[in-house]
């Protein structure tokens, strides 16, 4: 685990996020949002993915992480899809954290929406560019209320997404590909991980478009779940 510094001496402020935590009347500061591409076979499968040895990462900007009941979907969206993930919220940092010690670093876990312009996606996709832009748009990364580590058992959860009571996506977290842990010590090799990074997991099998009116709700069984309506 490493220590840094912070300074009040900036220029200026910038904004920072922070999302509410289940019994808590304490806030979780938001670092950086690290994704996982694919962790589910089927989804794998459903996106015409290869599986490769190793994760695939991208990130989202911080401050796209959002807890909201209500969502306006982006100007000239055309194909906003829903992902349903489990999120983990580290509380501490480091570098080549080993397997066995992975969990250490974590503070909680939430459900999240890593939600994609798949149109944008495929496009870019296709012209063998970075899609980076499907994935950063503003609200584009909703969570549920934080849930601390040690109110969670972590086994063979349920994770299910429904669209006005229509069950969408449904899976369990242990056919996850890379574990949690995994994940962590993965990342905490390829640069230095902080207090307040989150991991979006990646999402199972199931993912499709929403849309005005549309009442989204996604759950993991034992951790938490969040509702939203779309405008
Ligand atoms: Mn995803």
């Amino acid at each position: 685990m490493v220590n840094y510094s912070t300074s009040n001496k900036t220029i200026f402020q910038i904004p920072s996020t922070s999302l509410k935590i289940n019994g808590s009347n304490s806030l979780y500061p938001v670092g950086r949002v690290f994704c996982i591409g694919t962790n589910y076979q089927n989804h794998a499968v459903e996106m015409g993915s290869n599986l490769t040895s190793e994760p695939t990462f991208f990130m989202k900007p911080f401050n796209s992480v959002c807890q909201i009941d209500e969502l306006t979907l982006p100007d000239n969206a055309k194909n906003v899809h829903h992902e349903v993930e489990l999120v983990v919220c580290l509380k501490a940092g480091g570098k080549n954290i080993n397997l066995k010690d992975a969990k250490k670093y974590i503070y909680g876990y939430a459900v999240g929406l890593d939600l994609t312009k798949r149109d944008v996606q495929n496009y870019l996709k296709k012209n063998k560019k970075s899609w980076e832009l499907s994935k950063v748009f503003d609200f584009s990364a909703p969570l549920s209320k934080i849930e601390k580590l040690e109110k969670v058992i972590i086994d063979d959860n349920e994770i299910s997404l429904k669209i006005n009571g229509v069950v969408k996506q449904k899976s369990n977290i242990s056919k996850m590909i890379y574990s949690v842990e995994f994940l962590i010590s993965y990342l905490s090799k390829q640069m230095m991980l902080f207090p307040g990074d989150l991991i979006f997991t990646g999402t199972p099998e199931g993912v499709g478009p929403i849309k005005q009116g549309d009442l989204v709700s996604a759950k993991i069984e034992g951790i938490s779940e969040l509702e939203i309506k779309i405008f």
